[in-house]
């Protein structure tokens, strides 16, 4: 029998690590030096790559370490294509960090409604369209629901009637376009293409998960792809529409105990959650094995540098192929020639870069309400 080695990992990012979380962070033979960390602003995107960021990759509760659910696509087409794959809470936040224009930012693809996979919508609609994203609407895909009130349709409709104020507040400051949001919603159960533009296809496909209602994505590019799950157990569904993906980005929990232990959640309810709606580090190294991913990402794990060697632990039982776990911007550059997993030097305060605009708007001083005659207290 050989002796256990115990898997030695690079720190989390939030205790001190500047490295993937991985003891593969290159797949393949890259056709230019990467260097070790990924400083927002110094690589731009090459012609016919698809650079993937974590910007949430942690829990309902999010913390400084981990954002909400949320991925970023950015495309080398001639349009720089920008993707969001849900936009949970703090997610926008390490958007902030990564130096790329806010206009740009105007395409979302829900998986699901859970609020920490959609939390920073109201900031992306309501607050970015004062800070650049100002040519018009944002764009939103999403699934129907088993009824039209659980379905993307009701709930981007329930955000822009909610920020009636905060729009009525900015009206004639700001293109009262970049206030609205447009929603493509899709038949939840069926696997299709939702979106095909500018050389990018985005195909959905059901996955399990608490209720029906729930999808994942996968994405081409020039002969490239990343395939995600959103939350799911694991499903045949996104086994069928990911088979080879480049990058296969999957959820993983802890086992029920650790999520116990670390997460404050009674025993009873860590069980409920990984066995009714999320997947085991064995569930994922399963579907990993069936989906035979260049790279292969866990994500929407609970950090911690006790945890993640367990995980890691549990799920090479599974499978031997190389796998991240993805901590908040954590960068993937996919090439033809590899996969290259780094992270991001954070920037913890930057100005907004608006970006290219492309539909101008000159603001109109609005009347003020009558009453503050009266209120307000003369400077002068
Ligand atoms: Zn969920
Ligand atoms: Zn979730």
């Amino acid at each position: 029998m050989t002796k256990m080695e115990p898997i030695s990992l690079p720190l989390p990012a939030f205790a001190g690590g500047t490295k993937a979380m991985t003891l593969n962070p290159v797949v393949g033979t890259p056709h230019r030096e990467y260097a070790e960390m990924f400083i927002p602003g110094e690589e731009k995107i090459e012609d016919g790559e698809i650079r993937v960021t974590v910007l949430g990759s942690g829990n309902p509760w999010p913390t400084r370490a981990q954002a909400s659910a949320s991925i970023l696509v950015e495309i080398g087409n001639p349009e720089q294509d920008i993707f969001l794959f849900d936009l949970g809470t703090g997610s926008i936040t390490n958007y902030a960090s990564l130096k790329l224009p806010v206009n740009a930012l105007n395409k979302v693809f829900i998986t699901h409604l859970h609020a920490d996979h959609t939390g920073d919508m109201l900031t992306l609609s309501g607050s970015f369209s004062k800070v650049g994203r100002a040519d018009g609407p944002v764009y939103v895909w999403g699934p129907s629901g088993s009824e039209p009130r659980l379905g993307t349709k009701h709930f981007c409709e329930a955000i822009e009637e909610a920020l009636a104020w905060n729009n009525a507040a900015d009206k004639g400051a700001i293109n009262p376009d970049s206030m609205r949001i447009v929603v493509s919603e899709f038949d939840y159960s069926k696997t299709q293409v939702v979106y095909d533009a500018n050389g990018v296809k985005v195909t959905s496909f059901p996955v399990v998960h608490c209720i029906s209602g729930a999808v994942g994505y996968r994405l081409d590019f020039a002969g490239l792809s990343f395939g995600f799950s959103g939350d799911t157990r694991p499903s045949w569904p996104l086994v069928r529409a990911c088979e080879d993906v480049d990058l296969l980005i999957h959820e993983c929990f802890p086992p029920a105990k650790v999520l116990a232990a670390s997460s404050g959640l009674s025993i009873e309810r860590a069980n409920i959650a990984i066995n009714a709606a999320h997947t085991s580090p064995k569930g994922a190294g399963k579907v990993f094995g069936l989906v035979k991913p260049r790279m292969a990402g866990l994500w929407h794990t609970l950090i911690s540098p006790q945890i993640i060697p367990m995980i890691f632990e549990e799920l090479k039982n599974e499978y031997g192929g190389p796998v991240v776990q993805t901590q908040d911007l954590t960068v993937f550059n996919i090439t033809k020639e590899s996969v290259v997993a780094r992270q991001a030097k954070q920037f913890d305060q930057l100005p907004p870069i608006p970006g290219k605009m492309r539909v101008p708007y000159t603001p109109v001083v609005e009347e003020p309400p009558e009453w503050w005659a009266e209120s307000l207290i003369n400077l002068e």
